[in-house]
């Protein structure tokens, strides 16, 4: 399998779950320690769905977009998402919207 397949493989994983692939990068490590470099696949999410962490709500609309991005690493420990969260007006306040990947039991 070529990289060109590979990222194809990859857009469709995200896009069944909702998300666009914006772009894979790779980091390269900066200490000569002999830390892999990494890959990270920034993501924009297209579910129109933003779930409060505390309640579970789901609601449509986010209020603005947390300032800094955020990375989770995946399954492989090679790979990191990348991407800016959105807060939403929940619980008598506000609150950074769950990702699926977030909830005990996502596969
Ligand atoms: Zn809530």
């Amino acid at each position: 399998m070529g990289h060109q397949e590979q990222g194809q493989t990859l857009r469709e994983t995200w896009a069944l779950q909702g998300f666009e692939v914006e772009s894979v990068e790779i980091e390269e490590s900066t200490d000569r320690g002999g830390r892999p470099a990494v890959k990270l696949v920034r993501l924009h999410d297209v579910r129109g769905v933003h779930v409060c962490p505390q309640c579970g709500k789901r609601h449509r609309e986010g209020l603005f977009e947390e300032s800094m991005e955020r990375r989770w690493r995946d399954r492989s420990l090679e790979t990191y998402v990348v991407l800016t969260p959105l807060r939403i007006a929940c619980c008598g306040g506000t609150r950074v919207e769950q990702m699926p990947w977030e909830v005990p039991g996502h596969r």
